[in-house]
């Protein structure tokens, strides 16, 4: 182990390797997934296996798609696995032994969001399966792939990865069993387990074990985590397995006077004591988003019974050359032909999509791409995205000529950073742009106005539309952009995010106030108006988030009876593994904030009760929440929104549905939970949302956006 772990600068770009000699057997047309198909290819075996939860889609939205064309660039012969039958080992032998290692992933989504609602009931769909069918992976499929991958081939090395292993790397709060579960490392007894965009970390993984290293001497990689039962000698452990109030001084004291040229690593609370003790939960989970800047991140040590598991510092992001480059690998762009005519609704979401970016500075609490992608931004080229949309047309089967999408984690972030790289890699600022926006921060949109306009000059090309998450209050700083996107790439509904309109919340979730959602609405109607376009805003809001009460929830029912709205669907908040908010959930503290035993007391809706109500205000206008909504507002003492007319939220009793709906026009809409993965490119906003269509009507009625849906996660 050396202290070098932290050095920021790159030895080498990733097109920089010689190629391994297997190179000399050329691109594989889709990755083999069968004996027969590695014959075809001339192969007698593979040098790295991926087996994953999701089906095999060979198209750059897909994790395992990604890391297979990265390494067969780098001239390794890589198989793939995909939703093998879990019950026994034949389908992990099927491609024999692999000559270096197993890489294990979920997929694209956690595989218990994937296999379960925010209310734990088991789902029937998998979007990331042929036919939407679910069951096809098992619970907990990093643990469960690992297992098998061990008892097929015992002596064969099990790498871990994916957003499952990513967010479960620590002890964590797990949702679904309502207890702190160790890291999936101890779980999974992997040898390696990579975290975040893991490109860098597995070429130069790959290429060191073929030349001969032993997995187990491979401790200095960023972005990897792995088990060791004894600390290196050469750095200086920082305790701070303890709350800071609770402290010796004299320790205090000390690491105050550390030589800043040292190397130390973060002791945090050990998975007995975070399991035991929720202060000291949320503060272990406070340092580790403290320690998600690449430019000053340190290791962190978490002991787990006689034993330590030791994350490595984040990666370094990639430079735009390295996103290009693995952007512009030869995928086939469609599902496995395997498939057959099964559809698979995650790749027909994302067929006619076109990423742009990773990463995101927003830093909403419930969200986990900072964990995972980390907050600064890495931009692909234009000339790198327009050639992919020129591809898309060439190649991608039922093009029509639109662009589904245009966009990433945040449809607006692209090539916005910091002003100071100096600046930047000593920050450990949360978000760049919460409470404030940060004032080092380039918002610059004009270039993404441009990209705007040369995607939509392409040949063949007759709409652009952008369908990601938009920051609004970003956008509503350059009016300019605003109007673009209002004039040129809005397909009718723009989703915008303001999860509540409560300041409690939003405070708790890092999200502006509802003042910007005002004012990004007033420049959409009014550029709408400008273009003669009839338009809507599809507004998200989170019901039962940490730090939301009764009255808040209360307050959002009066907001959108006032600006009438009525959701079809709602759901709750769903805790998912090491978001802040989840951390809120567990331990009601709030880890934006240094922990004590005192330390601010986070209000949590729990339980099927408080739950339930929170759902019905947001479907206030649905008979069966009526009684459940008529109690609580007398015990509230808000009896005077209840009666006829259309100024109360509810009929009184005996006034069922009288002055309700009558008088004014309401629009029905449905909710959509971005908690959940449909696009398998981008982060997972962990929120509850309902999508309206009100908004300007200049013309003729439209549909509102209806169906839930589930969103990405990174
Ligand atoms: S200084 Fe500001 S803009 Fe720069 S990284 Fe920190 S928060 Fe972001």
């Amino acid at each position: 182990m050396s202290p070098t772990i932290t050095d920021t600068h790159i030895d080498r770009k990733l097109f920089e390797y010689r190629p391994y000699w297997a190179e000399c057997f050329g691109i594989a047309p889709f990755l083999p997934t069968s004996r027969e198909e590695m014959d075809a290819l001339g192969w007698d075996s593979c040098d790295v296996i991926i087996v994953t939860g999701d089906a095999y889609v060979d198209h750059v939205s897909f994790g395992m798609a990604v890391i297979g064309r990265v390494l067969e660039a780098q001239g390794f012969r890589v198989g793939i696995i995909a939703q093998p039958d879990w019950r026994s080992t034949d389908d992990f032998m099927r491609l024999g032994p692999p000559n270096l290692y197993f890489g294990v992933a979920a997929g694209n989504m956690d595989s218990m969001i994937n296999r379960y609602t925010a209310d734990k009931r088991i789902r029937s769909d998998d979007s990331y399966t042929p036919g939407n069918v679910g069951g096809k992976r098992p619970d907990r499929a990093v643990i469960v792939y690992s297992q098998r991958c061990r008892e097929a081939y015992r002596d064969v090395p099990v790498v871990i990865g994916s957003i499952e292993a990513s967010l479960r790397r620590i002890a964590h709060f797990d949702y679904w069993s309502e207890k702190v579960r160790r890291s999936v490392l101890m779980d999974a007894k992997a040898d390696l387990l990579m975290y975040g965009n893991a490109e860098r970390a597995i070429v130069a993984l790959t290429h060191r074990l073929a030349a001969g290293e032993s997995i187990s001497s491979i401790r200095d990689l960023r972005g990897t985590a792995f088990v060791t039962s004894s600390l290196p000698p050469d750095v200086r452990v920082v305790d701070e397995s303890s709350l800071p109030d609770e402290r010796p001084a004299g320790q205090v004291r000390a690491l105050r006077m550390q030589q800043p040229d040292v190397v130390s690593a973060i002791r945090l609370p050990s998975y007995e004591q975070v399991r035991d003790d929720r202060a000291l939960y949320a503060h272990a989970s406070r340092l580790l988003h403290r320690e998600t800047n690449p430019g000053n991140a340190r290791p962190l040590i978490q002991s787990h019974g006689d034993r330590y598991v030791w994350l490595n510092p984040p990666p370094i992001p990639l430079t735009t050359e390295e996103m290009d480059w693995v952007f512009e690998r030869p995928f086939r762009r469609v599902p496995h032909p395997a498939y057959g005519d099964a559809k698979i609704p995650a790749y027909e979401m994302i067929r006619f999509s076109v990423n742009i970016m990773r990463g995101c500075f927003g830093g909403c609490t419930f969200c986990s791409i900072t964990e995972h992608e980390g907050r600064i931004i890495q931009s692909r080229s234009e000339e790198s995205i327009l050639k992919e949309i020129q591809e898309i047309r060439e190649k991608t089967p039922g093009f029509t000529g639109v662009i589904s999408d245009l966009g990433g984690p945040t449809a607006n972030m692209w090539r916005l950073q910091c002003k100071d790289p100096k600046v930047e890699a000593s920050c450990r600022r949360l978000s760049c742009v919460h409470p404030t926006i940060c004032s080092n921060l380039n918002t610059d949109q004009k270039p993404l106005v441009q990209l705007y306009r040369n995607a939509r000059a392409e040949e063949g090309v007759k709409k652009v539309l952008i369908a990601s998450g938009l920051r609004y209050d970003l956008a509503v700083r350059e009016p300019e952009y605003v109007r673009e996107l209002v004039t040129e790439h809005v397909g009718g509904y723009l989703k915008i995010a303001p999860e509540h309109t409560e300041a409690g919340p939003l405070d708790k979730m890092m999200k502006p106030g509802i003042g910007t959602y005002d004012e990004f609405k007033a420049m959409f109607d009014q550029f709408s108006e400008e273009a003669g376009k009839e338009q809507y805003l599809i507004p998200y809001f989170i019901a039962g988030h940490p730090g939301t009460s009764d009255e808040d929830m209360l307050n959002l029912a009066l907001w959108l009876k006032e600006n009438g709205f009525r959701a079809d669907q709602v759901q709750n908040f769903y805790p998912s593994p090491m978001a802040t908010a989840t951390t809120m959930y567990h331990t009601e503290k709030n880890p934006l904030k240094r922990i004590g035993r005192e330390s601010e007391h986070v209000v949590i809706p729990r339980g099927t009760r408080q739950r339930r109500l929170h759902k019905a205000f947001l479907r206030y206008h649905d008979p069966d929440n009526w009684r459940l909504l008529r109690k609580v507002l007398t015990a509230m003492g808000r009896d005077d929104l209840m009666g006829p007319g259309t100024d109360k939220l509810l009929p009184g009793f005996g006034h069922q549905g009288a002055g309700y709906g009558h008088g004014k026009r309401y629009q029905t809409f449905k909710t959509q939970h971005t908690g959940l993965p449909h696009n398998p490119r981008g982060p997972e906003d962990r929120t509850v949302s309902l999508g309206n269509r009100q908004g300007k009507r200049t013309g003729k009625k439209k549909s509102p956006p209806s169906g839930r849906s589930r969103s990405r996660q990174g």
